[in-house]
């Protein structure tokens, strides 16, 4: 049984001249990331940061954000990932919640977190500057900088309370620091979930549960080879599945890692170019995104080797066509923050069958739950997804009852509908709570939208079910159409028709230019869902 950061350790030592991170140009060896994390460890130690305390880490992709988390695990700290983009009081909330008092965050985010200090335990607020430490274009920035404090230039002393990075790995020394950690019982981070149900819950996560889940990452790659790899990071690392699949994976594998802070189609396939990434973990969008580039033919991505889609549906087009243009496999997985996230995935070396989420990942139970009784399935009936396994989490941060909710004799009830097929595959049907009810039928908005993507029109699209006074609830569609298209309501609705039966097909179509998403990409249904109350209201 291991910490998690032991492997930073190792890996400093056996390859210590191997690039970690590649970032705007510059890069950073396994030897400088494992000493700067050192120094930010021992830094945090001279803090009073000490075994178990809670310790915030506020930054889009970027080294510092890789440097912070080793160094709060090297100090034997639990890591609080916030995400950027948080208000001051989505801040103000996680702050108080896990009870941090040292948080790593950017000067460009100064003013949003001295606001809030005030109002937590927050104490000591280290800042990395955009321009000090890796010179950090700000174009970057948008959207982690809200509208208000774009172009703020913010001059932060490294005294009292605030403290610079620089500073801190200039005058720190990197002292080998051996914290005991309890891998089993020890937490190495708290993770909130995304809170689109109530306030969000923070997600006690052992180096057990983080651990196991990367090994099985390894496995699933089957001919990984040990720093040979090189990984597209653009998934963020305040999320779970990027901090797993990207900066846990190529940690503890030596891979090289390219890190985008932010989402941008060109600078991708740039990046693809230049870097010649073999591994590629991301989100349907993401890929749609790259596809529909009007120049992507001009760019070679033959480099790309191994693809995991996670976070939402991956439409089976998108699949087809990313492998394509790419020569490598894309492959669908499926996991939950409360599972560090990877529960199930198709496997990279075996058969794929292309609309599931895979197969079991080793040393994981899967099961499904008949909606009426609550015991086990037949095979095919539709039942919520239950997960057993070392990456289950230990629960949730402050909340014995949620937990009891959601955690039954070590299996963790996912609130995901799906089946499984006669040779254990498993498919994702949709959130319970996404589950459309009209006119007493039960709709799944994920088989229209599989249906609306293969309109060639057709370029993101999320069905949703709004308030209906007379059906209870109604199907309402949100399309984006593709580039330089024209279509109207009517073309999509005979197609609807053509593909679905009656009660499934959408009663209103609306096109935007973009829909709301996630950090990862994944569309928000259940803000379109609250704007479509508000206006109601
Ligand atoms: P919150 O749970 O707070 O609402 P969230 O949905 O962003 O936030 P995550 O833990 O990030 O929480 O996402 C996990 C969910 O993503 C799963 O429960 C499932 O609904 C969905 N999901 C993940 N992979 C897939 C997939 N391949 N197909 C369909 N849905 C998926």
């Amino acid at each position: 049984e291991r910490s998690l950061q032991s492997f930073l350790k190792d890996v400093a030592e056996e390859f210590p001249e191997k690039v970690a991170i590649h970032f705007l140009g510059k890069k950073l060896t396994y030897k400088e990331l494992y000493e700067q994390s050192l120094k930010l460890a021992n830094y945090l130690s001279g803090l009073g940061v000490s075994k178990g305390d809670r310790v915030a880490i506020m930054l889009p992709n970027c080294p510092q954000a890789v440097i912070g988390y080793y160094g709060v695990l090297l100090a034997g700290g639990i890591v609080v990932q916030t995400n950027p983009l948080y208000t001051e009081r989505e801040l103000e909330y996680q702050l108080n919640d896990s009870g941090a008092e040292v948080i790593v965050s950017l000067d460009i985010l100064y003013p949003r977190v001295s606001k809030v200090k005030a109002l937590t335990k927050l104490r000591h607020v280290i800042v990395t500057g955009i321009k000090d430490y890796l010179p950090f274009p700000k174009n970057l920035l948008y959207p982690f900088v809200q509208k208000k404090e774009y172009g703020i230039v913010v001059k932060v002393e490294h005294s009292g309370d605030n403290h610079l990075f620089t500073e801190i790995m200039n005058r720190t020394a990197a002292k080998q620091l051996n914290v005991e950690v309890n891998p089993k019982e020890d937490l190495a981070l708290l993770q909130y979930t995304g809170g689109t149900t109530g306030f969000p819950k923070g997600v006690m996560l052992t180096h057990h549960n983080l651990v196991s889940n990367t090994e099985m990452c390894v496995k699933w790659m089957y001919n990984c080879k040990r720093a040979e790899e090189v990984v597209l990071g653009v998934l963020p690392f305040f999320h779970v599945y990027g901090m797993t699949t990207v900066m846990n994976l190529s940690v503890m594998q030596a891979f090289e890692m390219v890190l985008v802070p932010k989402f941008d189609a060109t600078t991708m396939l740039k990046l693809i170019q230049k870097y010649k990434p073999t591994l590629f973990p991301g989100a349907p969008t993401i890929y749609i995104a790259l596809l529909n580039h009007p120049d992507i033919e001009k760019y070679d991505l033959s480099s790309i080797d191994s693809c995991i889609s996670g976070s939402a549906p991956l439409p089976v087009e998108v699949q087809e066509q990313f492998e394509k243009v790419t020569g490598g496999k894309l492959v669908e997985g499926y996991g939950l923050t409360e599972s560090s996230p990877v529960t199930h995935a198709n496997f990279l070396w075996g058969e794929r069958v292309s609309g599931s989420v895979g197969l079991p990942w080793p040393n994981t139970d899967a099961a499904i739950l008949s909606m009426e009784t609550g015991e086990r399935a037949e095979v095919g009936e539709i039942g919520e997804i239950a997960v057993k396994g070392p990456q289950v989490m230990k629960g949730y941060w402050n909340k014995p009852e949620e937990t009891e909710a959601i955690l039954k004799d070590g299996w963790l009830l996912t609130g995901d509908l799906g089946y499984m097929d006669d040779r254990g595959y498993f498919y994702v049907v949709d959130r319970k709570k996404d589950m459309i009810i009209a006119s007493g039928f039960n709709i799944y908005p994920r088989e229209i939208e599989e249906v609306l993507y293969e309109h060639p029109k057709v370029q993101e699209v999320v069905v949703a079910g709004i308030p209906d006074p007379y059906r209870g609830e109604t199907v309402k569609a949100y399309i984006v159409k593709k580039a330089g298209t024209e279509m109207t309501e009517d073309e999509l609705d005979q197609y609807a028709r053509k593909h679905l039966a009656a009660y499934k097909v959408p009663k209103i179509y609306e096109f935007r230019d973009e829909l709301p998403k996630t950090a990862v990409g994944k569309i928000l249904r259940r803000s379109l869902v609250e704007e479509e109350k508000e206006r109601i209201a």
